[in-house]
């Protein structure tokens, strides 16, 4: 079967992962997690203590950081971080420093160098407009803001990790607005891409969806 990629955006907390990697299974792809690696970003800098408003600061650094997958497994430097990328502070720390462009840059050269010879399903924000424009499958998810934060909520509650729904809500929101106001590569649906809503959709269903997209 020809090797091609499949691109997936959508806003923070929609399930692009959780889908990407059903999808990967399925048609025995590799499932690039393009949030990760921004998370990595803000994780390493904000470790370094960096101002996360110094944008030259920011990329005299960028060199010394150097991001690896094995499976769901993310390296930052040689160090497993799968864990600690995850915290809401880095997803603060990852919008934030998304937003410049000597930070975009390396990581859309990564990405593109990393799904080169195709077989992948990639997941982000910018992957239908900058990082993929010609992939042969463009989706775009969706889901309300109310929608996102029940589910972090519950998946939170259900880990037992201690939280509050009104401050999910929030960050939710806030990163919608960082994401998608950026000068630079803000989020946006592609024109080529097919939205999905997955408001009141499962996740089994949502994987239907966009099977019978992909299998057209
Ligand atoms: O997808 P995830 O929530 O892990 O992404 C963390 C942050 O990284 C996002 O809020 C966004 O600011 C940034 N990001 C991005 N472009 C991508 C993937 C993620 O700007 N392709």
């Amino acid at each position: 079967m020809e090797r091609f990629n499949i691109a997936i955006d959508g806003t923070s907390g929609v399930g692009k992962s959780t889908i990407a990697d059903l999808l990967a299974k399925k048609y025995n792809m590799t499932h690039l997690d393009t949030g990760a690696m921004y998370r990595c970003v803000g994780l390493y800098l904000h470790n370094c203590h960096v101002d996360l408003e110094n944008e030259s600061e920011i990329a005299s650094h960028l060199d010394e950081i150097h991001i690896s997958f094995n499976g769901k497994q993310v390296f930052l430097n040689g160090e497993d971080v799968s864990e600690a990328i995850r915290t809401n502070d880095v997803s603060m720390y990852a919008s934030k420093v998304s937003t410049y462009g000597p930070v975009r840059t390396k990581m859309v050269a990564l990405q593109q160098e990393t799904v080169k010879d195709g077989g992948y399903i990639v997941d982000g924000r910018d992957i239908c407009t900058v990082v993929l424009p010609d992939a042969k499958v463009k989706i775009f998810m969706s889901a309300t803001c109310k929608a996102r934060a029940q589910r972090r909520y519950l998946e939170y509650v259900n880990k037992g990790i201690e939280c509050d729904y009104q401050k999910i809500y929030d960050d939710i929101a806030a990163r919608d607005y960082q994401d998608s106001h950026r000068a630079i590569s803000p989020l946006v649906k592609a024109d080529d891409a097919i939205e999905v809503d997955t408001s009141d959709l499962s996740i089994e269903e949502v994987v239907k969806v966009i099977t019978d997209i992909i299998e057209k």
